[in-house]
């Protein structure tokens, strides 16, 4: 302030010095109009470049009040400025709304210093304008770039997010849009302050997979893709994220990325799924999905070191069954005994139907002893099974051989071991469980056949 201070006595003065100082260098070139106004706000003098700067003629303005300038000289924002400086002789900052001569309307950042001459003397205001009208245009513009670019991404079928990881590990949720709460139900707001309030909502075994997802993709910065289920209040639902890591100096990662709602199309992966593999007139699994599941069974027993029963059983005499009674009471009959099987078994063995009237039984997590009276009551059940077909009463009667898969034996094999375990029991009459090491231990009844 002190510069203007001075520039104002030389102009007082009304003299120059002969080489123009700073000041005077300043006011010449200063790149905005600069004026000064007496204590009624009357023009007394402008800097040189003032017509290019307020778009006004100084002869046009000189003696007259500065607040013509103003867009809205009555109630504009001039008007007020000065008050504000006359009645407390502080200096005032601000944009107002000038008008041109030519009536176009610019923003002008403007400075207005109140100047004693002495104290309690009559006033001076020096007004500093400086034009930002470009400046405040690329700003709306912006600003209404922004807008539109809000209102689409509001109006994506999901939501954007970025999410940061510190070297530490700890995630932090800086950016999530409005989608957030078309899929969990919360603000963003609320999850970028406590992100718990999502990670919280996963699934244990998903939330151990988004966290190894990350970690992968935190040191090879390829993008990542995780399908993940959420518990929520209205029920449980699947989304999927896809996102793309940046190392940032501090060594924290950022990722951007979507997340959007995939339960529909996960309930129909699952009926696909459940229809490609499971047969269609018992509901058992079918050949493929047995030995696909089998190996991922066997995987997890591996890990373990556990060996599992399998079991082989084919129905006795079916030929002869469908031969006296019709293809349709054998439908019936395999309809019944499968119905039978899984009523036995409990829902995570694994039971599929691998042949005609041949069925494989995977048991999970028991030992070949504890799966043998299982069995044993599954094949006493089939006895039981009475049809009334067409008149007719059907019993039938299923042949069994029992194997053990080993944790590091193969699947095939252990089915020709179950296999070689039912010619046993087939050989030796039928209706009877056959184990690795010859006939059950447990008594049994005789062939019906
Ligand atoms: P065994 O006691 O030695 O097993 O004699 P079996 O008659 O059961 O054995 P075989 O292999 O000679 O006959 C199997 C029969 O199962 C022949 C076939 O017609 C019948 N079968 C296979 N699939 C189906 C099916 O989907 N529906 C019906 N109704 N019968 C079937
Ligand atoms: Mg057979
Ligand atoms: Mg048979």
């Amino acid at each position: 302030m002190e510069i203007v201070r001075r520039t104002w006595q030389r102009w007082r003065a009304g003299g120059e010095e002969s080489a123009p100082g700073l000041d005077a260098l300043l006011l010449a070139h200063y790149p905005g109009a600069v004026m000064l106004l007496d204590e009624q706000g009357v023009v007394l003098r402008v800097n040189p470049d003032f017509e290019r700067h307020a778009g006004h003629p100084p002869d046009q303005l000189l003696g007259r009040r500065a607040v013509t300038l103003d867009a809205d000289p009555l109630h504009g924002g001039f008007a007020l400025a000065l008050d504000h400086c006359f009645t407390t002789r502080q200096a005032w900052r601000g944009v107002l709304l000038c008008r041109r001569a030519d009536g176009a309307p610019r923003h002008q950042t403007t400075m207005i210093q109140p100047l004693e001459e002495r104290p309690g003397g009559p006033l001076r205001l020096l007004v500093i304008q400086y034009d930002v009208t470009g400046m405040r245009e690329r700003e709306l513009h912006d600003r209404q770039l922004l807008a539109r670019l809000e209102g689409t991404v509001s109006r994506l079928p999901g939501a954007v997010f970025r999410l940061r990881q510190d070297a530490a590990g700890h995630l932090e949720l800086l950016y999530a849009s409005e989608g957030l709460v078309a899929l969990i139900g919360q603000t963003p707001e609320r999850v970028m302050d406590d992100i718990e309030r999502l990670l919280g909502r996963v699934v244990a075994e998903d939330r151990r997979r988004l966290e190894v997802v990350l970690a992968q993709s935190a040191v090879s910065l390829e993008p990542c893709q995780l399908e993940l289920r959420l518990d929520l209040p209205s029920g449980q639902r699947w989304l999927e994220a896809r996102a793309r890591p940046q190392r940032r100096r501090d060594g924290s990662t950022l990722w951007d990325g979507l997340l959007v709602e995939i339960t529909e199309r996960k309930h129909e992966e699952f009926k696909v799924r459940r229809l490609v593999s499971t047969d269609m007139l018992t509901g058992a699994l079918n050949r493929r999905a047995f030995f696909e599941q089998g190996a991922a069974l066997q995987a997890r027993a591996q890990r373990h070191g556990e060996a599992l029963p399998l079991a082989m059983l084919d129905l006795d005499h079916f030929k002869a069954l469908n031969d006296t009674h019709g293809h349709a009471a054998g439908d019936l009959a395999l309809q019944a005994f499968a119905a039978t099987c899984r009523e036995c078994l409990r829902p995570y063995d694994l039971f599929a139907r691998i042949g005609g009237e041949e069925f494989a039984v995977l048991l999970v997590d028991i030992s070949l002893d504890e799966a043998w009276p299982i069995l044993e009551r599954l094949r006493r059940a089939v006895e039981e099974i009475v049809l009334e077909v067409e008149g007719a009463t059907i019993r039938f009667t299923v042949s069994l051989g029992l194997a053990i898969l080993l944790p590091n034996g193969s699947l095939e094999g252990a089915l020709g071991d179950a296999d070689r375990a039912l010619y046993r029991a087939k050989h030796e009459g039928r209706n009877r469980i056959c184990g690795p090491g010859g006939a059950s231990p447990l008594p049994r009844d005789a062939d019906p056949a």
